[in-house]
């Protein structure tokens, strides 16, 4: 029966040049865990490993004061799954949130989420399976998908950037083997915007259907109107975060008026709040697209609750296509058929982005069978990883 021998925390800055609408990325850092198990193979303890994806700063306060000494006070019995082979990350996610009001989520939802993931790393390394396949049995899913849609994010605005560059970038994406990409809107002005925008689409045989534009929540009610309109004879892939992501009447006014699908939820950090954006918001389950982060919000065991909740109001998983651009996502979208992955190529680095030999052809990603989520294949992140309790 595994048992937990210590947890490690940290923080690492993921900085980026990059600014999108409402945030520059030069400051960000995340929080990385290593859970340490009792069960040694090869003469070292098998290790679940965490961090929180880009958006949300580190949650280190948190993790220390509440989030893991919780775990560690925990009866060991307590927190085993029913075969005795793991330790249950339902269980130990009863545990994690305990003496936590309802409500208010803040930056804890991300603490809970950066060990939540440390502890399906953990689960899988100790039955030696991927994490895709290690969901599919464990929650009897059925046989994973053998890829995953990935869509490349970027587009960002930076200070000199002009079009060309832009679409610089874009071909670059192109050669890296996507085929769908992402770009910010929202800020410039319209007019601007819709000249970046065509700027892209030059690069992509004009083809709508593989650009998507994210605003970041920055529009009022009367400038996603005024971009819906503007931006619907181009038949986009999506038009993400139009407005802010609690602005649940917002978002049901315009998709009242535009007709191509919208996209929004990575910030939505819990299943009630994701419950009331399939109230509230007017997302129409025959083309929205839902972005809910596994990381961000309390991990994957708040995440399948929200597919439960999904598939109660008629919503097909494959609407669902994470925010984060992580190998933790890759291997949830295989194993519950979800609609993809979000990819920042080159980006958030060293947690970001997927295996260092990960192959992405027609914008889909391969899945990497190594035991885990396969953090041992990413160098840099790996070594980050191992320092936390070498
Ligand atoms: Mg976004």
């Amino acid at each position: 029966m595994p048992r937990i021998t210590a947890i490690h925390e940290g923080t690492v800055a993921i900085s980026s040049a990059m600014s999108n609408a409402f945030i520059d990325f030069s400051a960000m850092d995340c929080s990385i865990v290593a859970v340490v198990s009792d069960v040694v193979r090869d003469g070292e303890p098998v290790v679940g490993y965490g961090f929180n994806s880009n958006g949300r700063y580190s949650a280190g306060e948190i993790l220390r004061r509440r989030v893991i000494p919780r775990l560690l006070a925990a009866d060991p019995d307590d927190l085993v799954t029913a075969d005795g082979a793991a330790v249950d990350p339902e269980r130990a996610w009863e545990v994690m949130t305990r003496n936590e009001k309802p409500g208010g989520h803040g930056e804890r939802s991300v603490a809970v989420g950066v060990v939540d993931m440390a502890l399906f790393d953990l689960a899988a390394k100790l039955a030696g399976l991927p994490l895709h396949r290690w969901l599919s049995q464990h929650y009897d899913l059925g046989a994973p998908d053998p890829d995953v849609f990935v869509y490349a994010a970027g587009g960002y605005y930076a200070p000199g950037k002009d079009l060309p560059q832009l679409q610089d970038e874009v071909r670059e994406f192109l050669a890296q083997g996507y085929d769908v990409v992402k770009m910010k809107i929202g800020g410039a002005d319209l007019a601007t915007d819709i000249k970046r925008v065509e700027a892209v689409l030059d690069v992509l045989d004009g083809d709508g259907s593989r650009l998507a534009v994210d605003a970041n929540g920055r529009f009022d009610l009367t400038t996603a109107l005024a971009y819906g309109e503007a931006l619907e004879p181009y038949r986009l892939r999506w038009f993400e975060e139009p407005g802010d992501p609690l602005d649940f009447a917002l978002h049901a006014t315009l998709a009242e008026h535009y007709s191509g699908a919208l996209a929004t939820g990575e910030n939505l950090f819990s299943h009630t709040d994701a419950r009331n954006l399939l109230r509230y918001a007017g997302m129409r389950p025959d083309r929205d697209i839902l972005q809910f982060d596994p990381v961000l919000g309390y991990g994957l065991v708040e995440y399948l609750r929200i597919q439960d909740l999904l598939r109660q109001r008629g919503w097909s998983a494959r609407r669902c296509i994470p925010h984060g651009g992580h190998q933790f996502a890759s291997h949830i979208a295989a194993a519950l058929h979800l609609g993809g992955n979000e990819s920042y190529p080159g980006e958030f680095q060293p947690t970001g982005g997927f295996a260092d030999d990960a192959v992405i052809a027609h914008s889909r990603l391969t899945l990497s069978e190594s035991p885990g989520i396969g953090f041992e294949d990413k160098a840099a992140l790996y070594r980050v990883f191992r320092a936390l309790h070498a």
